[in-house]
């Protein structure tokens, strides 16, 4: 089946065009600079590489011109737009309401609504990019696909914070967790990879990018993951915080007499690696950065390397034993230092890191066994691949509708 996942941002959208029973990507692109300009960027392999600025007043300009884009003679890879069979939607918040991927009719667009809230800054655009493949493609079936639905397995005591409960109530204030549709995807890549049935296996996966995230997965099922009510929470990232004593942000906004907006700027923009650092949030900047003696890019990379062990032990607690750890997404892929780092010292748990080659993963990058043969712990390096998830996903509800 040809399948566009579609990745809506506030003023871009990548897309994706799939042949899910081939296994190959036909197209990828990226629309730019929705609503204040407009370009597109699109590759076809075996094609030379597009790309133009037109015009895009919003994301159903955007929908219209990447649907010509792909049927064009020239630089598509279908002749007509009846070749897409379905759209899959990567969606960052589905609430309590969604514990898997859905196809979009009017209840689920209403229900999606109502989880705008939950994520102001990433719903409206993922309805705009529905609502622009619904103008361009009204025949289309789509599927939304949703970062929360993995997490949905977590206990209650995992998920529930001990806030007075009239908020959980009233509001749905409770831990969420994201990067769900990564989560599954390295945890079921590392379950064919160990021997013993799924229901048996307990994974840490540890999805490392600009946003981190560390989940325990426990016979193919998520109970606990490191991100919350929203991907503030858990480890240290690129320019957001990770959790820190709830009372700092009253003292600060006390203190510098700062307002709700410009305390939520703080914690989400200027924390991270470039609140330590002072230099980059970008972790090539805070390597390259230590290699010239800085101190503070040192700390930065410290944070991340300890809280990535602490949580590595806290979910073995957990699960009550731990036969494997992943890592994966930009960080947990390029980063050799960061996987050191957080392994070390974990030999009473019996994970044994191969460092020759934790060092020295060739590229391009795949599916890598980092532990050493006597390792009680499987360490493996697994590529993500959200948007194979969201095509396949998207594939099954159709055929199956
Ligand atoms: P996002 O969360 O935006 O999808 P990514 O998963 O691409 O982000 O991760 C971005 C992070 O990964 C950055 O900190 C970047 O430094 C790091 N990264 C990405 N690619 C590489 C690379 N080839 N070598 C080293 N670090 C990389």
């Amino acid at each position: 089946m040809n399948v566009l996942v579609v990745n809506a941002g506030s003023s871009s959208l990548k897309y994706q065009l799939f042949d899910t029973e081939k296994n190959e990507v036909k197209a990828k692109g990226l629309c730019e600079r929705i609503g204040i300009g407009g370009k597109i960027i699109h590759k076809v392999p075996g094609k030379e590489d597009y790309a133009a600025e037109i015009e895009m007043k919003n994301h159903a300009d955007a929908t219209r011109i990447l649907v010509e884009t792909l049927t064009d003679k020239k630089v598509g890879c279908i002749s007509d737009m009846k070749e897409i069979e379905a759209v899959g939607h990567r969606v960052v918040h589905g609430g309590s309401y969604f514990t898997k991927s859905v196809l979009l009719n009017k209840d689920v667009l209403e229900k999606l609504e109502l989880c705008k809230e939950l994520a102001p800054l990433h719903t409206p655009p993922t309805l705009m990019g529905i609502q622009g493949c619904l103008e361009a493609m009204p025949e289309v079936p789509q599927v939304l696909v949703f970062d929360t639905a993995f997490h949905q397995t977590m206990p209650k005591e995992a998920y529930t914070y001990p806030i007075p409960y009239e908020y959980y109530e009233k509001y749905g204030v409770r831990k969420y967790g994201f990067h769900g549709t990564s989560h599954r995807y390295v945890s079921a890549e590392m379950i064919k990879l160990l021997d013993k049935p799924a229901s048996e296996t307990k994974i840490v996966t540890c999805h490392l990018g600009n946003g981190s995230s560390i989940s325990a997965v426990k016979g193919g099922k998520v109970v606990d993951t490191t991100m919350g009510f929203t991907p503030l929470d858990g480890v240290i990232m690129g320019t957001r915080s990770g959790n820190i004593d709830p009372a700092v942000v009253t003292f600060l906004m006390e203190k510098e007499n700062l307002s709700v907006s410009q305390v939520n700027d703080i914690l989400n923009k200027k924390s991270g690696f470039l609140g330590v650092s002072g230099i980059s949030s970008d972790c090539r900047d805070i390597c390259a950065a230590i290699e010239n003696g800085d101190e503070r890019a040192k700390l930065a990379l410290d944070i991340l390397g300890y809280q990535i062990k602490k949580y590595i032990g806290a979910y073995s607690a957990a699960m009550g034993g731990l036969d494997a750890i992943v890592f994966t997404a930009g960080i947990g892929e390029n980063t050799p230092i960061i996987r050191e780092m957080a392994c070390e010292g974990l030999e009473y748990l019996g994970v044994e890191l191969d460092k020759n080659v934790n060092d020295n993963v060739p590229r391009p990058i795949e599916t890598t066994c980092l532990s050493t043969k006597d390792s009680k712990v499987k360490i493996y390096l697994i590529p993500t691949n959200e948007e194979l998830v969201i095509a396949n996903d998207t594939a099954d509800i159709v055929s199956n509708k």
